[in-house]
């Protein structure tokens, strides 16, 4: 059966022109001949009178060589003026494979592809794919593509079972190929309850882990208990992996010929979770701050905290058990070398600030019965204005915002945008300006907290705020609403001094990674099992990623070509939007605000190139004022009102800071209510 390749005669070299041509026994440029080859490679040359081929014929010819779809597609693009040279494919060339073609790469693409796509599809594929004589060699099975261990090693603890996926090889695998070098690197590590069947209280605790200095490596988890209940005991969960953490302090990370020191920088986890892993009362108990000595006070029904001055817990009085009703057991913890067990767990901003205090506030306005509570039409306001901001919220959100009716239901990313960014415009004026007031101090001081440039300024003021905020809690909320994650926050300010701010230490990344790790279970049955082949398969896919050099992990710059009128001074390339210092900016709403070197805050109208250099064509705000006043002026922690723009200028991409959320004051005003962003974008 003759089967032919096409070529376009224009995109072909002189010198391999003349080889076709010979080839094709050309009679003359203007009316060739193709000479056809059989089945047995014997050639038909002599015959004269063969017919021309036509297009036609080519779309025929292929279809009964059986080649598949990839290869009609191909032929489909090409139109049929393109085709005016059709090159003779012998049978034996037709088992060789094309010359840019990759096997190898291609697989690599395939498998990284099928880790998200159910089984009996990827097989399905696969069974088509193999039709394709250039592909016979692929698997049959998803499961052989994936590299999915056949048999998974767990070990029964208590009444669950637990499957230790090991610390020190998911290590040496990170800092193999990773692109950063690294000469040493701090672990946080994370350990939480998640529940798969809210019928069956089935639930998987995953040891977690982040490199601080490798950000963009999303957590992952080095050993991973399942049960009905949350593990019994804290040693046996614990054990393999502070054997292994101990000895991995000790020796480090062989990398070649490189020794990467290896350090303990925090453990995150809410206040259950740390509870469990340090042995300590629970967080609802009398004695139960980790950081202070408080004792609470039981006022209708709650274990209230309304002492800010107790002695500080530190590493010495822990570890000797000074205060003996503050602890439940002995922590397994204790047996890492050089750790300072009290510093070592920072209070997460994510459950104490955002899931703990903003939640409590935002519920004390829509119930209870203290004088925060707000009217229906001052609820109405608010809900209002959280619909108006729907629009302004700009791609740096994984939600918009949602109305106080739905409050039961928002995430924790939900209180954050509210708490750091569109709180002030919200509540302004829509409760009691000592209730504002009240909520500013927090705005600012958490806002202070999270950025490094402000804390260096403003760390000791964030930490007065926060403690005029919870002193002054009891008078607007209750006596007995002083709980413990609002007491708590007079002791943040400390670990963003010792660790940095608060984003280093936030639950936010894993709490992502325990939502992805939930989604790639299939089936209720052997959860755990399930979790760690689909864990094998994502460590060979990412090991596939970085063979085909396409990581994920680096952050690049992204750019799209637009076709817009280009301005005056500008070339090519435009960009519809471009990514700057980890954020998307565009040249239109609602990621068209940014904030410059100079202060200056920028509405993009254009992304282009001037002398070979990205920049930006933009009107810059000529009134820039404070939001608010009081505690501070809001220009000090990034927000602003502002209006009038100027003429479009042009500004280096380089001189771009930040970004901002830019909401109009009322419907159609030409003022705006801004507010740098400043949350971290590895978070969201
Ligand atoms: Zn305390």
């Amino acid at each position: 059966m003759p089967k032919y390749r096409y070529k376009n005669i224009e995109s072909v070299s002189e010198r391999h022109k003349r080889r076709l041509l010979q080839k094709a026994k050309i009679v003359s440029n203007d009316d060739f001949e193709v000479e056809r080859e059989g089945v047995d490679g014997s050639c038909c040359s002599g015959v004269t009178e063969q017919p021309r081929l036509s297009p036609e014929h080519i779309f025929n010819e292929n279809e009964n060589v059986g080649h598949t779809s990839w290869l009609q597609s191909d032929i489909s693009d090409v139109q049929d003026e393109d085709i005016e040279i059709l090159e003779p494919l012998s049978d034996s060339e037709d088992e060789q494979l094309p010359i840019d073609f990759d096997f190898s790469t291609f697989r690599n693409e395939l498998s990284t592809w099928a880790s998200d796509i159910p089984q009996s599809k990827v097989n399905s594929l696969l069974k088509i794919l193999k039709s394709c004589p250039y592909l016979k060699e692929l698997p049959s099975d998803c499961r052989t593509l994936l590299k999915t261990p056949r048999h998974t090693e767990v070990r029964k603890m208590g009444c669950g079972v637990y499957a230790h996926l090991g610390l020190r090889c998911l290590l040496l695998d990170i800092l193999q190929n990773n692109y950063k070098i690294v000469d040493s690197i701090s672990l946080q590590i994370n350990v939480d309850g998640l529940p798969i069947s809210k019928s069956s209280g089935s639930q998987l605790w995953p040891i977690l882990i982040a490199i601080v200095e490798l950000p963009e490596i999303i957590p992952f988890p080095v050993g991973v208990y399942h049960g009905k209940e949350k593990p019994e005991s804290c040693d046996d969960f614990m054990g393999n992996f502070i054997d292994e953490l101990c000895l991995t302090l000790d020796e480090g990370i062989n990398v070649g010929s490189r020794n990467i020191k290896v350090s303990v920088h925090s453990f995150v986890c809410d206040a259950p979770a740390r509870a469990f892993l340090l042995q300590i009362k629970s967080h609802t108990a009398y004695s139960s701050c980790p950081k202070c000595t408080v004792e609470g006070d039981y006022i209708k029904n709650r274990v209230s905290f309304l002492d800010s001055h107790c002695s500080l817990r530190t590493n010495e009085s822990f570890r000797e058990k000074r205060d003996d009703i503050h602890h439940v057991g002995t922590t397994p913890l204790l047996k890492i070398p050089n750790l300072d067990i009290v510093a070592a767990f920072p209070i997460d901003y994510m459950h104490l600030i955002c899931l703990g205090v903003m939640r409590k506030v935002l519920l004390a306005f829509t119930k209870g019965s203290y004088s925060v509570r707000l009217s229906s039409q001052n609820l109405n306001l608010i809900n209002l204005r959280l619909e108006h901001i729907v629009s302004f919220v700009s791609s740096d959100f994984v939600r918009k915002p949602r109305s106080l009716k739905e409050l039961l239901r928002w995430k924790a990313t939900e209180f954050r945008q509210f708490l750091l960014y569109t709180g002030p415009f919200v509540l302004n004026g829509s409760v009691c300006s000592t209730v504002f007031q009240h909520f500013l101090c927090l705005h600012t001081a958490v806002r202070i907290l999270i950025s490094k440039e402000l804390i260096s300024k403003y760390v000791d003021y964030a930490e007065e705020l926060l403690l005029y905020f919870v002193e002054n809690f009891p008078a607007l909320y209750g006596e007995e609403s002083v709980s413990h994650n609002v007491h708590n926050l007079i002791h943040i300010t400390s670990n963003v001094k010792s660790l940095g701010p608060l984003d280093v230490f936030s639950a936010f990344k894993f709490e992502n990674r325990l939502q992805t790790i939930k989604k790639v279970l299939r089936k209720p049955d052997k959860p755990l099992q399930q979790l760690c082949r689909r864990l094998t398969e994502q460590s060979s896919t990412q090991q596939a990623k970085k063979l085909l050099g396409k990581s994920d992990i680096e952050g690049a710059a992204c750019s799209k070509s637009v076709k817009n009128a280009i301005p005056l001074g500008f070339t090519e390339p435009a960009y519809s939007y471009i990514k700057c210092n980890g954020f998307k900016i565009a040249a239109k709403p609602p990621n068209d605000c940014v904030i410059m070197d100079s202060g200056d805050i920028v509405v993009i109208r254009f992304i282009g190139t001037c002398n070979g250099s990205q920049v930006i064509l933009g009107q810059k705000f000529e009134t820039v004022e404070n939001f608010f006043l009081n505690p501070c002026a809001s220009t000090k922690v990034g927000i602003y009102k502002a209006g009038k723009l100027l003429n479009p200028a042009k500004w280096p991409i380089s001189k771009v800071k930040g970004k901002a959320l830019r909401v109009p004051m009322g419907l159609g005003s030409d003022v705006y209510f801004v507010a740098e962003l400043l949350h971290s974008l590895h978070d969201n």
